[in-house]
């Protein structure tokens, strides 16, 4: 399934980031899934619980806040999304084990080179992970 992101929501991923690295960020994708293809809406912030620049851990209280703002704009929960400090953007084996469904968008940005890269994966209950097609555009 391809997966629709603003431009402006991608800067100020990266941006945010950047701002907590080395330690690992992440968040919430929030929006609607339209004709067959997820378009994310709104990105949440959370804190990492583990503050650790290897793993991490959402804290579950932001969690049920920001689902409810989804909820309330209409939208719903379409995956989450953490950064890799010092990584590929590939999923560790531990994204793995952290990933219960299979329909969810888990996105992973990597800061390890000059640019970052962002790239999104499902994950199947056998674990198997299948990269989404994830454009990055303007507007949609
Ligand atoms: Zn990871």
């Amino acid at each position: 399934m391809a997966v629709w992101l603003k431009t402006a929501d991608y800067v100020a991923l990266v941006h945010h980031a950047r701002g907590i690295f080395p330690k690992v960020a992440c968040g919430l994708l929030g929006g609607k899934i339209d004709q067959g293809e997820k378009k994310v809406l709104g990105i949440w912030y959370i804190n990492n619980k583990d503050a650790s620049g290897a793993h991490f851990a959402i804290d579950i209280k932001e969690q049920f806040a920001a689902v409810k703002e989804m909820r309330d704009r209409g939208w719903q929960q379409l995956g989450n999304w953490h950064s890799h400090p010092l990584q590929s953007a590939i999923p560790s084996d531990k994204d793995k084990e952290q990933a219960f469904d299979a329909n969810a968008s888990y996105f992973i940005l990597s800061l390890a080179g000059g640019e970052p890269v962002l790239c999104s994966y499902q994950v199947a209950p056998d674990k198997t992970v299948t990269k989404e097609d994830l454009c990055i555009v303007p507007d949609f």
